[in-house]
């Protein structure tokens, strides 16, 4: 019996592979520039730096989550996401004592129990970075300038940033009030998800992936419209800075974000052309998160992005990511004597950085060239009787098929 990959899951071979290079270096690149430290987490974490309480509503709290009990019957989650697992190890390392902001960035593979579709998956992989430190809105639109940044760097047109304000607990509440008044008359046509969020997180209705709650929340009172002076006023900043920044945005107020500890500035860069799965980039602001996991009272802010799904839109906008560099030189060799020389001399070349190939397949030597003609190797050496004894090797080149020699100890240079 042959046994496959879980659903929703990818195996990724070096015909894609070096896509994944590109935009990892890319991203790493951008959040040096930005002033970002990559910081790695474990991929396994107690379920309870998930699951904090009963007032987790999110459908990745309560029905996404990879979780089993160990052999030490302690319940363990693979990570949904990035955010939490950063602040646990910001909190448990006392990482506060050091100079603020303290700015993460991460590339991680995060697990969602989901229904696997395109640029949906139940393992998939994320870009992510964290402010903590600050309640400055410009570091909420820092977050959203590399966002921007990369998404453009990246070669992608079609994405556009779209920013809301979620409130905070005081001017949520009353919200939240609003909305359920709004929705009570509804309250028959929403969805089973949507009826249980009715009562303990409303905002999410907003969220819906549904068409028949998108057709109840319209016309909904929006969270923008009942913000507190202080959630006001950060809004407004937030929106200064972007402009600032000249960086496009518009408002919309049905961004509410998937998981329950947003405040403040939410957002998300979106595109139509990869369907329902549009939300490249999300992310926001959580004042209270680090506070929640036993940590002093610090504030946050970062996004999360869909590497795969940044791929797809990549692939949409017609983005040619470049091939990896291609192999130096072939060497093909004639008897056991032109292979102890070839093995040499590939050695010496590779340790000053060239990249050789050679056959490790007992091919014999026409074999051997169509061998390298298959890997589109564009030159290849040829060591047999005739250039052991001159001390040289054959260059042949592959496209125009013209031969030359060069000795064994200007091979370097040559290739230089
Ligand atoms: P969606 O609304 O599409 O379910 P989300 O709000 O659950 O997204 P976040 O928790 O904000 O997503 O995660 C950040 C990013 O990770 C998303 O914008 C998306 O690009 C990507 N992402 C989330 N879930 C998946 C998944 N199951 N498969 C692939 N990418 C995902
Ligand atoms: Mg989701």
């Amino acid at each position: 019996m042959v046994i496959l990959a879980p659903k929703g899951t990818k195996d990724i071979f070096p015909q894609q592979v070096y896509k994944w290079h590109y935009v990892e270096k890319a991203f790493a690149e951008i959040c040096d520039r930005y002033g970002f430290k990559e910081v790695r987490t474990p991929v396994i974490e107690h379920t309870e730096l998930f699951q904090r309480g009963v007032g987790d509503t999110t459908d990745i709290v309560e029905k996404q989550m990879y979780t089993f009990m160990d052999y030490g019957n302690r319940s363990i989650t693979l990570r949904p996401e990035g955010t939490s697992p950063v602040a646990r190890a910001f909190v448990e390392h006392k990482q506060y004592v050091e100079v603020q902001p303290s700015k993460y960035y991460y590339d991680i593979p995060c697990f969602r129990y989901e229904k696997p579709q395109s640029g949906r998956l139940r393992e998939f992989h994320q870009f992510g970075i964290e402010i903590f430190g600050t309640t400055n809105m410009m570091a909420d639109a820092e977050v959203m300038a590399l966002g921007f940044d990369f998404i453009n760097e990246m070669g992608i047109k079609d994405v556009e940033l779209r920013i809301n304000s979620i409130g905070c607990p005081s001017c949520r509440n009353i919200y939240r009030e609003k909305l359920r008044e709004f929705l009570n008359p509804k309250y028959e046509k929403l969805c089973s998800t949507c009826k249980a969020r009715y009562e303990k997180n409303p905002m999410r209705i907003l969220d819906c992936k549904s068409e028949i709650c998108q057709e109840q929340v319209k016309g909904a009172p929006v969270m923008l419209d009942y913000l507190c002076e202080e959630c006001e006023a950060a809004f407004i900043s937030v929106k200064n800075n972007l402009d600032s920044y000249e960086i496009p945005f518009t408002v919309d107020p049905g961004i509410v974000r998937g998981l329950d500890y947003y405040t403040k500035t939410a957002f998300e860069f979106v595109t139509n052309s990869i369907g329902a799965q549009g939300t490249v980039c999300g992310g926001g602001r959580y004042d209270y998160l680090i506070e929640e996991l036993g940590g002093p009272p610090i504030p946050g802010v970062g996004f999360g992005m869909g590497i795969e799904r940044l791929l797809l839109v990549m692939e949409v906008n017609g983005v040619i990511i470049p091939e990896p560099s291609e192999t130096d030189l072939f060497i093909a060799f004639i008897g056991e004597e032109g292979r102890d020389v070839a093995l040499k001399l590939s050695h010496e070349l590779r340790k000053e950085g060239f990249s050789i190939l050679m056959d490790t397949m007992s091919r014999n030597i026409k074999g051997q060239l169509k061998y390298a003609d298959r890997l589109n190797v564009k030159r290849v050496a040829i060591i047999g009787e005739e250039e052991l004894s001159q001390n040289e090797v054959s260059i042949k080149d592959m496209v125009t098929g013209t031969q030359t020699k060069v000795s064994f100890e200007m091979l370097k240079d040559y290739l230089k």
